[in-house]
């Protein structure tokens, strides 16, 4: 068998058979990558420490005949780990299934490795999680070629002017305020000057951004709903995420 070793994130993991574990890889090199620890849920086994969930680690896989590869060692990379409270589990399995989702196997995105490791250490420092999860939603839009406009109202094509826009995925994008219709999502000037930044890519000047609580809630607004109207399929996570924000 042919063995080789890559850097991965882990993106999912599902428990298979007796004692062994599937796991979802978003690696470097090969892109996304289906593999398989036997053995792994077994007490005695070091593989499982070091394979949790979002994880960063150094693996080493042996190909496999069928569709899964081989896990057989893995080191946990230095970096950020993230706490165990349910508001970052929770941002963090929306970015992972967003990066499961957007990529096939063995199919690398050029740079959605290097962003969904950049998310996923943000989220770890940053004091609010949502910060991180905004700007990886924002540029997964970017790599799904379903990024809104940011620049010009959809109806009059014309430049939006400095002042708060509206925003409807069904209509295809931002709005003017003289095209507006009821209902659209009102887009504030200052919302919509995160929107750029985070679709620019400019992670050092959005870093630097002051994001309170109630200027996230727009720019999540917005980028939430651009993301579920183009995925043909609900994303759990964001399901899961919602019902926390709102308990009934
Ligand atoms: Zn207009």
């Amino acid at each position: 068998m042919t063995t080789y070793r890559e850097r991965a994130v882990i993106l999912r993991k599902l428990d298979y058979g007796e004692a062994d574990r599937i796991y979802t890889l978003l690696t470097a090199e090969h892109g996304k990558v289906p593999a398989i620890a036997k053995g792994v849920r077994r007490s005695a086994s070091r593989l499982a420490a070091a394979l949790e969930l979002f994880a960063h680690v150094d693996v080493q896989l042996a190909r496999g005949r069928g569709q899964l590869d081989v896990l057989t060692q893995a080191v946990r990379l230095p970096g950020a780990r993230l706490a165990a409270d349910p508001d970052r589990t929770a941002h963090a399995s929306l970015i992972a299934e967003l990066a499961d989702r957007v990529s096939e196997d063995r199919h690398p995105i050029d740079g959605l490795y290097e962003l969904t490791m950049l998310a996923l250490n943000d989220l770890a420092r940053d004091e609010d999680p949502r910060r991180a999860s905004a700007y990886f939603l924002a540029q997964a839009l970017e790599f799904l070629g379903y990024a809104p406009n940011l620049a010009t109202c959809v109806v009059c094509e014309r430049p939006l002017p400095p002042e708060a826009a509206f925003f409807s995925p069904p209509a295809g994008g931002l709005v003017c305020a003289a095209d507006q219709v009821s209902g659209m999502l009102s887009v504030s000037v200052a919302a919509l000057k995160v929107l750029r930044v985070a679709a620019a890519g400019d992670i050092g000047l959005y870093r630097r951004l002051k994001l309170a609580a109630a200027l996230l809630d727009e720019v999540e607004a917005v980028l939430e709903a651009q993301v579920e109207h183009h995925l043909d399929r609900r994303l759990k996570s964001l399901a899961f995420l919602r019902r926390m924000r709102s308990p009934v």
